[in-house]
């Protein structure tokens, strides 16, 4: 799937229920019917999804509670967005369990790109940051950052993506 594709999914996700930056990534979750966990793992490790079971009839997200909180919020987008791309479909439902490595941000499997143009575009809408920079005449770094939920380096590498 194309970049513009896989961005225009997120932006109808983040309208059609009404999710706006700061995105509420709890609700955001609930929305697809999963569930949050934060939970101690290795530090190379950012998150895995398991599939609802018969006892369990949710998705389960769990998200590396060592790591730092706009870290988290991007783990949880990235998941969200292995769900909602159908990263998952086809898996048997009992063993399907997808862990992410803390530097997913390198993977060049396409499904981990893919869960990561999503994620930046869930956390950080484009016509959003646009009307933001150009409009508003944002520029501070840190003031994006606590915007938008999202790490320095996620908002710098939209900031080149919108040509700011
Ligand atoms: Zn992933």
């Amino acid at each position: 799937m194309i970049a513009k594709q896989i961005q225009s999914i997120a932006l109808k996700f983040l309208a059609s229920h009404k999710l706006s930056p700061p995105v509420d990534i709890k609700k955001a979750s609930e929305i697809i019917n999963a569930e949050l966990v934060f939970i101690e793992m290795p530090k190379s490790v950012s998150g895995l999804i398991i599939a609802p079971t018969p006892d369990m009839p949710a998705y389960g997200i769990s998200i590396n509670s060592r790591h730092s909180h706009y870290h988290q919020r991007f783990t949880v987008a990235h998941e969200i967005g292995h769900l909602l791309l159908g990263h998952l479909e086809g898996s048997h439902p009992n063993i399907t369990m997808f862990s992410d490595i803390q530097n997913f941000a390198l993977g060049h499997h396409p499904r981990e790109r893919e869960a990561n143009i999503f994620a930046a575009e869930m956390l950080i809408p484009t016509p959003h940051i646009k009307d933001i920079v150009f409009s508003a005449g944002w520029r501070d770094i840190n003031s994006l950052c606590r915007l938008y939920g999202a790490s320095q380096q996620a908002i710098q590498i939209k900031l080149k993506e919108i040509g700011a």
